[in-house]
Order: structure tokens, then C-alpha cells, then sequence
């Protein structure tokens, strides 16, 4: 299969042509606010095969839906709690995803086999046109094979599905870098399944109480089914060994000291000297405390937004440049630092080096 890539801004044609390709069953990269993703007709379960397919994702991976306007929700799911009009209202359309029972309407291999169906409306313009002119609801999971960093940018989504989907739309570099919040609202008090740009912190403000899955505090033990399947599988990873490293002060909150650095520095050095290839993640802020291996900068640790941006980006370079090990510095897991070192800590398979533990 060949591959187009459109760009909606020198081809007004663009998102047209990916509505026909969805409305005829067919596969298409897609821009959103998030990450980018792969969308099929939520309600075709052939469509919906090709996605699984093309990512070569495990079947019982649901997707979210997608969908332009609020009312198309009642053709997916037969009724919203007040809980989840509240959060409707406050933060869609952008990087929310909510968790409601089905309507039979939705195919099990669009829910991975269950009887509820995660819904997100975007607020990308590019996203919400395609929607819109689909006139369908859209199933689309990051556009990446399973288990590699989500795709930020076009080039990314090139580089894992050349040759497996029908068109990928090229709508520049996303704006928020990591996936949605999703928040389960189909019992009694919301659940925060996996952190995103829609905060905890944002999430009680509007609705109170909202409890925290256990699966994103930690690595899953072997006999807990997690209520998001997707939080189970490894994500997210580069294909070198990653270690964060951190000096936890629960006073001041902070995770980064001269020690940290200083730690990071003699890793890399103790791995140069056996002659591998070391990636170094830091910030703007201490870019200049590294004097070896391959210092990549994720943005400033005062905007949090800008580290969240460049996250997969920086671990797709890496593997691109063959790394045999990454150190990388931690962040605090307030407000959006709670999706970076969601993110960062599953890439790490939970390897976090705490120095005040060293002797
Ligand atoms: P992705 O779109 O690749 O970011 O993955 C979607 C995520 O949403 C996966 O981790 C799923 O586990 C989660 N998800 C989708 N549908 C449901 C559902 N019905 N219940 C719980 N989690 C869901
Ligand atoms: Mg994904």
C-alpha cells in the first residue's frame, strides 16, 4: 500500500479526501491537540481491525472514540451523568476522555471486548473538520506501533506506518505532546485512569472528589486487572535502557539537585568509558552541567508545557541515534508533571535511582 501525506495548509483538499478514505472503511493518520492518531469509523468493526492491524496492538486495547459535537455522544453511549456533563462543559472539547457505558451500536472490537466506551472530543481544528465531514464518530489510538513513543509530528507517524495506511494528514507539530486524561465516569465517583494536560488538580476543582486508578501510581502487580487496559502493556519506550534519576525532598518538592546531576554525570561517564552510546535528558536550565554523552534537552523545567511537548520527540531521537543507555532527570508530579513522569516512568519501566539512597 502506498502512503499519501496531504498538508491541509497547501492542499484544501486534504481532510476531504481522509473523510472519503474513513466513510469507505480505510485507516488515516490524524493531527489532534494531543498526540497524533489513527482513524477509522468507530462504528465499523472492519475499519476498526485495520487500526489494531496497522499498529499491531493487542485486541483487547479499546480505543476512544472521537467526535465533534456534544449531542454525538447519545449515538454512542444511552445516557451522561451529571458528573460528566460538569467536565464536558469545563474541558471539551480538548484532552479529556471519558469513560460510559455502551450502546450496542459500538462494536466490541471498537471497546476491546468491553461494555463501556471511552469518549473524546478534540479541540484540534484539523481533527474536528475530518470528524465533521466523516460524519461518522472516530475510533483513533496514538498513531504509533504498539509499544513505541506516541507520534508528535507527521514525520513520526511516517516512520511507523509507511506502507500500512491509506493517507496520513501532516498537520504540523501537536501542541500538548502527551495523551489525554482519561477519567472513568461510568460509576459513582470519577476515576483518573491515566494523567494528561487535564489535571488532577482541574479535575476536583469542577467536580470534588475524584479518586486515582492504583495502575498510574506504580508498576502493576502480575494478578491486578488495571481498569484501563492499555496501562498494562509496555509504553511508550525507546529501545535503549532508560533510568530516571532523582533526589526526593518531600519538603520542597524538588527532584533535582546538584546531586542528581552529579550522579547522571558519573553513570555516563562509568558507560562512555566501556565505549557505549549515552543520551542524557535534562532541561534548559541545567543543559550546560552535562559535558558528555548526548545531551538532549526537553525545555524548561519552569513550563512544565514545554517538557510535555518534547517528551516523545526526544525518546524517538534516541532511538533513532542507537543509545545503549539513557539517564534522565525527574520532575515534580504536581499539575502536568503528573502525565510527564506518568509517561517517563513507564518509558523507564519503573527504573528510578533515588540518590539520597546511595551511600
Ligand atoms: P491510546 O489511544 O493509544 O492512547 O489508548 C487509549 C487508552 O484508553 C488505552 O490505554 C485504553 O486502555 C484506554 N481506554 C479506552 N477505552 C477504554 C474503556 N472502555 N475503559 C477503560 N479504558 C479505556
Ligand atoms: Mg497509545
Amino acid at each position: 500500500m502506498k502512503t499519501t501525506l496531504l498538508t491541509p495548509e497547501t492542499d484544501e483538499n486534504a481532510v476531504k479526501t481522509a473523510a472519503e478514505l474513513i466513510r469507505a472503511g480505510e485507516v488515516v493518520g490524524m493531527p489532534t491537540e494531543t498526540v497524533y492518531g489513527l482513524a477509522a469509523n468507530a462504528l465499523n468493526g472492519e475499519a476498526v481491525k485495520k487500526i489494531f492491524l496497522a499498529k499491531g496492538r493487542p485486541q483487547d486495547n479499546p480505543l476512544i472514540v472521537h467526535i465533534a459535537d456534544f449531542e454525538q455522544i447519545y449515538d454512542l453511549c444511552p445516557a451522561v451523568p451529571p458528573q460528566a456533563k460538569l467536565l464536558a462543559d469545563a474541558f471539551w472539547p480538548g484532552p479529556l476522555t471519558m469513560i460510559f457505558p455502551k450502546k450496542d451500536i459500538v462494536p466490541y472490537g471498537t471497546t476491546g471486548g468491553l461494555d463501556t466506551v471511552a469518549v473524546r472530543m478534540p479541540v484540534d481544528p484539523v481533527a474536528n473538520c475530518l470528524i465533521h465531514l466523516a460524519g461518522v464518530p472516530i475510533a483513533a489510538p496514538s498513531a504509533n506501533s504498539s509499544g513505541r513513543p506516541s507520534p508528535t509530528k507527521a514525520e513520526h507517524v511516517i516512520e511507523d506506518m509507511d506502507g500500512k495506511i491509506e493517507m496520513i494528514i501532516d498537520g504540523g507539530a501537536v501542541g500538548i505532546g502527551v495523551e489525554s486524561t482519561i477519567v472513568d465516569v461510568s460509576g459513582e465517583i470519577p476515576t483518573l485512569l491515566r494523567p494528561g494536560a487535564i489535571t488532577i488538580e482541574m479535575l476536583r476543582e469542577t467536580v470534588g472528589q475524584v479518586e486515582i486508578d492504583p495502575a498510574i501510581q506504580g508498576p502493576m502487580a502480575a494478578n491486578v486487572k488495571p481498569k484501563a487496559p492499555g496501562m498494562k502493556y509496555r509504553h511508550y519506550a525507546p529501545k535503549a535502557e532508560l533510568v530516571l534519576v532523582e533526589e526526593k525532598n518531600p519538603e520542597t518538592k524538588e527532584v533535582i539537585s546538584d546531586r542528581v546531576i552529579e550522579e547522571i554525570n558519573l553513570l555516563a561517564k562509568s558507560r562512555l568509558d566501556q565505549g557505549q552510546k549515552v543520551g542524557i535528558i535534562c532541561t534548559e536550565e541545567t543543559r550546560d552541567c552535562y559535558p558528555q554523552g548526548m545531551v538532549r534537552s526537553l525545555g524548561f523545567r519552569s513550563r512544565p508545557e514545554t517538557i510535555a511537548h518534547n517528551l516523545f520527540a526526544v525518546l524517538r531521537e534516541f532511538d533513532d541515534l542507537d543509545v545503549d543507555c539513557i539517564y534522565s532527570e525527574s520532575f515534580s508530579k504536581d499539575h502536568l508533571g503528573q502525565a510527564i513522569m506518568n509517561r517517563l516512568t513507564k518509558a523507564a519501566g519503573y527504573h528510578i535511582l533515588d540518590v539520597k539512597e546511595e551511600v
